[in-house]
């Protein structure tokens, strides 16, 4: 099959004949029909998210099962199924005592002395996440997927893998907003505006959208947001303030930058939670790795596969969808490799981030290429 290989940071991915290993007793072999474009996906091309090369990213994906292993019981060919980074083992402290998301477990990966699940002329192509969904086929564990309902849209469902399960987790699970509570996302992208849905149907409120971007504010109006904060306009925080006569309940950052962090915690009333859902890559000044940063965000998602399978939970899935579909921008994407602080995000004039969540459906390499190219926020 066909993937887009990441050999080395700031390069662009290249397209490759991989070879993928058939199915061990409790893996799954599935034909990737669309899959987001995580920022994290960003992040390790550009080193702020150390991983091993060569490597296949994407892991916000939905596909259609191909085959699956002798052991596997709750998949078969045809199922539609979503992926997610949040394995899970069900034995371990947090399997059993309703955390599976924080689970982590090896069973991502094939044990040591196996052959590889991706492979080129003998030397092992690493899955990111377990999942690597920038190629025709992913060969995971079964308890990577979950089953959807066939008449779900597989682009958008791919989104749940990563972003709409981090979003609504942080608001929904993590924070668990109260009725009528008041509520600030900063960072109004796939996440930000996932952490927004969630706190919409927590019944928030006040929901305080704060971005720099005019269209993304716009969005963010249209799917829930009570008021807008745009933060090229002066100081957020002060804004906020002043919209709600004080501070918020609670601060969804969802950007994963410092002074945005530091702004999360400055709008909070006495007794608010700032909720840190953005990655913070690693930096070069000493700060704390791009892993630990990740496992606080996406693992924080808990909307709960596996032990609360999504397929019970189908009037929620239909809640969480966009009510809009976000906008694919594929006819942007480019296969200029990656520059700097810039690379990937489609920037506008002043540099800031175009996209708000970019899905490649029907997918082939060659767009994940482009895709990995261009990744957008
Ligand atoms: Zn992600
Ligand atoms: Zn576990």
């Amino acid at each position: 099959m066909q993937a887009a290989v990441m050999r080395a940071e700031h390069a662009p991915l290249e397209i490759e004949d991989v070879k993928i290993d058939r199915p061990g007793p409790h893996e799954v072999l599935t034909r990737t029909v669309a899959s987001g474009i995580c920022h994290s996906d960003l992040h390790v091309i550009e080193g702020g998210i150390p991983m091993p090369v060569p490597c296949v990213l994407g892991h916000e994906p939905a596909g259609i099962v191909e085959e699956v292993g002798s052991e596997v019981r709750d998949f078969q060919k045809g199922d539609h199924v979503i992926g997610c980074l949040n394995a899970w083992c069900g034995s371990c402290e947090f399997c059993l005592r309703g955390q599976p998301y924080l689970c982590m477990p090896d069973i991502i990966r094939r044990p040591e002395g196996e052959p590889p699940r991706l492979s080129r002329d003998g030397e092992s192509i690493m899955p990111f996440g377990g999942l690597a969904s920038f190629a025709e086929y992913m060969l995971t564990h079964e308890r990577a997927l979950v089953k959807i309902r066939d008449d779900i849209p597989l682009d958008r469902a791919a989104l749940i893998g990563c972003g709409v399960t981090t979003g609504l987790g942080a608001a929904l699970r993590t924070a668990r907003v109260e009725p009528g509570s008041s509520v600030a996302i900063i960072g109004c992208g796939g996440v930000g505006l996932s952490a927004l849905q969630g706190s919409r149907i927590a019944g928030a409120g006040r929901i305080v959208a704060v971005d720099n971007q005019a269209w993304k504010l716009e969005l963010a109006r249209d799917m829930g947001a009570t008021d807008a904060v745009d933060a090229s306009e002066g100081n957020p925080v002060e804004q906020v303030q002043e919209l709600l006569g004080g501070g918020v309940d609670y601060a969804f950052e969802c950007i994963g930058l410092r002074p945005t962090i530091q702004q999360a915690v400055a709008m909070l009333k006495k007794g608010g939670a700032a909720l840190l859902v953005g990655v913070l890559p690693g930096d070069p000044d000493g700060g704390a790795p791009g892993r630990r940063h990740h496992a606080a965000g996406e693992a924080g998602a808990r909307l709960v596969h596996g032990l609360e399978p999504l397929p019970h939970r189908h009037a929620a899935l239909r809640g969480l969808l966009p009510r809009r579909p976000a906008q694919a921008r594929r006819d942007d994407l480019t296969t200029d490799p990656p520059r700097g602080g810039q690379s990937g995000a489609r920037r506008d004039a002043q540099g800031r981030g175009g996209a708000l969540r970019d899905r490649l459906r029907a997918l082939s390499p060659r767009s994940c290429l482009q895709a990995g190219a261009r990744a957008c926020q």
